[in-house]
């Protein structure tokens, strides 16, 4: 094995062990969370190797990078999330590559996503980004709609074509009320989605948790976890 082969499935076990930790501490089956690498900054040739090693799920921030990174590992077994603060003017790539895109917090948004799904003939699954530290009618600093925008916009995506409701996600606020509370904010998140699914039984993803706080958002009841940095190394800062 390459040296970087044998890094990433040294990182790939511990962040296994995490989970599967976390899941028997919560009373929880391991199959019950789904590993989600955050693969941003890191080239195709570790995304290759993380398809290697078994991961089925990567996810990307930029359209810059995603792009031709998902052309580049076209072919292989893996599902492309779309995690970054989206423009509607990347929407037409994003849609060319994307399976899922997490990071959906406005209505505008969902109509351009629609047009491109359709055209490209892909069904796109969306979850609804919420912003724990968003008053109401406002969007959070980091992407997400306020909690009350919840309904609508999931009402939304439900009725457009080419995109499925898939559930929320969230990142831990570093600001307001549930800073440095990431398990509140996590079971907060939940409240969100029982309230969802009374409507929407299938939208039933729960994406939470990062390398520093997989364990709150398992504990909270978390689908999915997305992990960059336990996996690929501490990455250099952009910008
Ligand atoms: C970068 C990123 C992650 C992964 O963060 P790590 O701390 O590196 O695990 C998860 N979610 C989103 C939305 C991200 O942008």
């Amino acid at each position: 094995m390459t040296d970087r082969k044998t890094q990433l499935t040294s990182n790939l076990v511990k962040v296994e062990e995490r989970i599967a930790s976390a899941c028997a501490a919560a009373g929880r089956k391991r199959t019950e969370v789904t590993l989600i690498v955050v693969t941003k900054t890191y080239p195709a040739s570790d995304v290759r190797l993380l398809a290697e090693l078994g991961v089925r799920h990567v996810a990307e921030n930029r359209d810059q990078d995603a792009a031709p990174k998902a052309a580049a590992c076209a072919g292989l077994p893996l599902d492309w999330h779309f995690v970054g603060q989206l423009q509607t003017n990347k929407v037409r790539s994003v849609a060319s590559y994307a399976d899922v895109v997490q990071s959906i917090d406005r209505a505008k948004l969902v109509s351009a996503l629609s047009v491109a799904a359709v055209r490209a003939e892909r069904e796109i699954g969306c979850l609804i980004q919420v912003a724990l530290d968003a008053e109401s009618g406002e969007r959070g600093a980091r992407g997400g709609v306020g909690p009350d925008g919840i309904g609508e916009l999931a009402a939304l995506v439900a009725e457009s074509p080419g995109l499925r409701l898939d559930g929320l996600m969230t990142v831990a606020p570093l600001a307001g009320p549930y800073a440095g509370r990431q398990q509140a904010a996590f079971e907060r998140l939940m409240g969100f989605s029982s309230r969802l699914r009374a409507d929407h039984p299938a939208a039933n993803m729960v994406s939470a948790g990062m390398s520093a706080d997989l364990e709150e958002a398992v504990a909270a009841g978390a689908t999915h976890v997305r992990v960059g940095t336990a996996v690929l190394g501490v990455r250099p800062r952009l910008g």
